[in-house]
């Protein structure tokens, strides 16, 4: 690991972007590349916003939701739950975007698919506060020390646990925190979350992260800030990096994945 000082002057220098900038082809936004195993940084692009920037991560969050409730025995992973289709909390609208799937949904269709209903529905089984020490507990408001000093860290607050569960409301994320949670969930994933994210770019909404010949996993998210701004996520991993993708967009599935699959495959290839 580098010594605080050398990261100081190595992102003064812009060194870290070098190696994944690239791939974002001028789009406004941030990534983080990580190792799996040693969680050490690999690569960051525009590390103000991957450490610096905290937002609500919308639906990238669910599998961390949905693991933290099989954890607790809340939720077992065969259980299943026809999808309503249409969500409103709080006088919004959370309609699901994935197609009628002729079949009551589980856990790993429902991470496939990103549905909202099977998420809320599921989450409101956390009693209160829970979801909130959950969220501490994978490290979403901590500082990962990729960033030194400077590296600012989510938030998590009161707020109704269907849209926590969601991305939505109650919880700030940064890039960089959202990979590192997604680490530690790696370490101790469900094997019905694992086959979830898998199923999501084989054939669910993170389809465009898919590359030729390596596995690759993971979720996205698509949310809008409370100041309007449309932001694009995808986290994902492949057996041995862990990738996060924040941009100002409107699809995680078509703007954010494409963007962490040619990371992930440069990664792959040694390119970086
Ligand atoms: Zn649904």
């Amino acid at each position: 690991m580098l010594r605080r000082h050398a990261i100081a002057s190595l992102l003064a220098a812009g060194a870290w972007g070098k190696g994944i900038e690239r791939f974002f082809e001028g789009a406004h936004g941030a990534g983080v590349l990580v190792d799996r195993k040693t969680r050490r940084l690999i690569a960051a692009h525009a590390p103000e916003l991957a450490g610096g920037s905290a937002a609500p991560p919308g639906s990238t969050l669910k599998p961390l939701v949905l693991n933290a409730l099989l954890e607790r025995g809340r939720l077992r992973a065969g259980e299943t739950f026809p999808c309503p289709h249409d969500l409103r909390v709080g006088g919004r609208s959370f309609d699901c975007s994935h197609p009628p799937l002729g079949a009551p949904l589980t856990v790993r269709t429902a991470i496939a698919y990103s549905c909202n209903c099977f998420v809320a529905h599921y989450a409101s089984r956390f009693h209160a506060g829970e979801l909130g020490s959950e969220m501490e507990r994978w490290g979403l408001v901590s500082r990962t020390n990729w960033f030194g000093e400077r590296e600012a860290t989510g938030r998590v607050w009161n707020a109704p646990v269907e849209l926590q569960s969601l991305g939505e409301d109650g919880v700030l994320v940064t890039p960089a925190s959202l990979a590192m949670a997604y680490c530690r969930l790696l370490s101790r994933a469900a094997p019905a979350i694992l086959a979830g994210m898998a199923d999501a770019v084989e054939f669910g909404t993170a389809q465009r992260a898919r590359v030729t010949g390596l596995t690759v996993a993971g979720k996205t998210g698509s949310v809008r800030t409370p100041a309007g701004v449309y932001l694009a996520w995808f986290a994902g991993f492949t057996e041995a990096a862990v990738v996060s993708v924040m941009l100002q967009a409107k699809s995680g599935g078509g703007d954010a994945a494409p963007i962490a699959g040619r990371i992930l495959e440069a990664q792959w290839k040694g390119q970086l």
